[in-house]
């Protein structure tokens, strides 16, 4: 009997592969390919576009980070907005502060929502019973457009990588739009791609960019996440004011009585502590356009042209 194996390139001569138990589902949306699979090692996992979203054995890493730092850092916060997260953790973690009031959830494709309800219920759990969440088909991008002035605590974008439905997401527009709907304590989390590999760390650089073009505070923070791209991966925080740092607040965080496998105040203290190189990647210049002068061709900051 053959093998079957999920690979997904990191750099175009570097891999991740992972035995498959069995394919479970397959399925093309309007939006993207959605793949289920069960292997030993991480238990069922599930790709959109051949990227792998989550992994039952390590989603918890991920979704604890997007969650417990802006609520050490505000812990009054009531109103989320999480954009994407089909899947359900995101939304899961958030409702497990008792104080979150109202989260509203905007997913473009129904697919991923009602698929990982039946695949994948563990993280899925509390979109099926939590009268917190309201769930919205559509896209994040024209959501936050028309959001009120001021009306979130925290945004969180939990999308996909900037190529397909996710592109909008990683736009100054789109950031700007975040900021409008964010009250004078907001604080946006974005899913912040690696900095690693080559075309990851572009990207990275180009969402960082942006984003300090628009909040007076932008930085990224880190996390171990053995599935991803290097298994070194970011999320950006940016705020109005509130430092991740100086204004974490782990006396009142602990009072949340969470029981959690990853994140610790250590580990968010920790998390801001970044390398040296991707302290300089974030310093660098984004050199990607070129035009040409006459004969010459001059690479341009790609920084200052983006949108
Ligand atoms: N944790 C995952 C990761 O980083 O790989 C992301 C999880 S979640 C499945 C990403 C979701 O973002 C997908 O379900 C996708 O449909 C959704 N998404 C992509 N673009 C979107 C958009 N413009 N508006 C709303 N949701 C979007």
């Amino acid at each position: 009997m053959l093998d079957l194996w999920f690979s997904e390139f990191h750099a175009p001569d570097a891999k991740l592969s992972i035995l498959v138990k069995e394919q479970l589902y397959s399925e093309q949306t309007p939006f993207q390919k959605i793949d289920f699979f069960d292997s030993e090692t991480f238990g069922k996992f599930f790709t959109l576009d051949g990227l792998i979203m989550i992994t039952e054995k390590d989603e918890f890493i991920y979704h604890e980070m997007i969650s417990n730092v802006p609520m050490a850092v505000n812990p009054d916060i009531k109103k989320v907005l999480i954009i994407g997260g089909g899947d359900g953790g995101t939304a899961r973690e958030v409702c497990r502060f008792k104080t979150v009031e109202q989260v509203d959830m905007v997913e473009i494709d129904e697919r991923v929502v009602r698929l990982c309800q039946k695949y994948f219920p563990q993280t899925a759990c509390a979109l099926d019973n939590d009268p917190r969440i309201n769930l919205i088909f559509g896209d994040g991008l024209k959501f936050v457009q028309d959001a009120p002035e001021g009306a979130y605590d925290l945004i969180l974008v939990d999308s996909t990588d900037p190529l397909g439905p996710g592109e909008g997401l990683f736009t100054t527009e789109f950031y700007r739009n975040c900021y409008r709907a964010l009250n004078d304590k907001g604080i946006l989390i974005n899913q912040h791609e690696s900095p690693y590999y080559k075309e990851y760390a572009y990207e990275m650089r180009r969402a960082h960019k942006k984003l300090a073009s628009v909040f007076s505070i932008a930085t990224v923070y880190q996390f171990y996440m053995p599935t991803y791209s290097s298994g070194h991966w970011l999320f950006g925080f940016a705020s109005k004011g509130l430092d991740p740092v100086k204004d974490a607040d782990f006396k009142r965080w602990s009072e949340f009585g969470l029981q959690n496998r990853y994140y610790n105040p250590g580990v968010h203290l920790g998390a801001f502590a970044l390398p040296n190189y991707v302290q300089e990647e974030l310093r660098n210049k984004v050199f990607r356009f070129v035009c040409k002068s006459g004969n010459t061709f001059i690479v341009l900051p790609l920084c200052d042209f983006i949108t």
